[in-house]
């Protein structure tokens, strides 16, 4: 077949062994994918061509380098990238069914691996009254001081949703958090005309498009500015492949008590003279924080016993 000049897109979705991808002037177009190219995903900016009979697909020839990368653990392949250039992640996480600080810091450990900017969201406020707010304040503020973005959020009522919406502008972003605390409530406020966001009338009729779209990664262009990559695999991404040595990247505020620690391997729990148990006594660090630490050093040893046996 015949295809036109070289151009510049981004992969907004991939399905198997073919790809959406969007040219500058917002048109999608299916296209094959290079066999040497088989671990693009949504996100990535390629350089494509289009096909000049538009009921064939287009092909992907090469892809621009990632300036970041979310993996997930694959049965059969490992570890594999499922979307690529995320500028910032948004760890959702809500009031009820009930606030986990424990979650929040898996995610904070996670988010540090991968050099991509956490958000930390709570939503839901709208369920709080002021005594519980303040309560939840003193918390917000420890991680605030360690500078990391916190907003509140109702889905409900709409209070904090600008200053949210405001936040994902100029950016490409992915939403976290575990099931029930308002994922797909936010998507829909963001998006709230979703179908409409996929560009049917540009694709061949022969693709089906729109069959795929809840099952996998995709990108959606916010009306209010940045961009939203949904993905069901990742929203509730594990810690598993990551090492223990990882672990404390969460925890910049430990730094700099490490040196008073009297043993270089010193486990900070059990062994004498622990600085991390010493600056948890004194104030200078949150006890919960590192109760928090210690629980997700746990989990992964259970993780990779249980793996080990099987
Ligand atoms: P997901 O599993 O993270 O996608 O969560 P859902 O979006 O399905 O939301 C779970 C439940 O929480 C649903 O019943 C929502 O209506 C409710 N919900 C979501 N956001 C809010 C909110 O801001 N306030 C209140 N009160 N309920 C919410």
């Amino acid at each position: 077949g015949a295809f036109s000049a070289p151009q510049d897109g981004v992969v907004i979705s991939r399905y198997g062994k073919v790809a959406d991808v969007e040219n500058q002037q917002g048109q999608i177009f299916r296209c094959n994918i290079r066999r040497t190219l088989s671990s693009i995903v949504t996100g990535d900016k390629v350089i494509w061509r289009q096909n000049i009979d538009p009921l064939v697909n287009s092909i992907i020839e090469a892809v621009h380098p990632r300036h970041s990368e979310l993996v997930r653990p694959d049965f059969y392949d490992g570890i594999k990238p499922v979307a690529a250039n995320i500028d910032q992640i948004m760890i959702i996480s809500a009031v009820l069914p009930e606030l986990s600080l424990n979650i929040i810091d898996r995610y904070l450990v996670a988010c540090a691996a991968t050099d991509i900017d956490p958000v930390i969201v709570l939503n839901k406020v709208d369920l709080l009254d002021s005594q519980h707010l303040a309560e939840l304040t003193s918390y917000l503020d420890y991680y605030r001081q360690l500078n990391y973005r916190v907003l509140l959020l109702s889905c409900k009522n709409e209070q904090g949703l600008d200053e949210f919406k405001h936040t994902l502008q100029n950016k490409t972003s992915i939403l976290v958090g575990q099931s029930g605390v308002g994922k797909s409530s936010i998507i829909h406020q963001l998006l709230p005309e979703l179908s409409a966001q996929v560009n049917v009338g540009d694709i061949s009729e022969m693709s089906g498009l729109g069959q795929h779209t809840t099952t996998s990664t995709r990108l959606y262009h916010l009306p209010s500015g940045g961009n939203i990559i949904d993905s069901p695999g990742i929203r509730e991404f594990g810690l598993w492949h990551l090492e223990p040595e990882q672990v404390m990247q969460g925890y910049p505020e430990f730094y700099d008590y490490l040196a008073d620690c009297q043993f270089r391997d010193c486990n900070h729990l059990t062994d004498r003279n622990c600085g991390l148990q010493k600056a948890a006594k004194s104030g200078n660090i949150a006890s919960w924080r590192l109760d928090n630490y210690h629980k997700i050093l746990q989990t992964m040893r259970e993780v990779k016993a249980k793996t080990n046996k099987s």
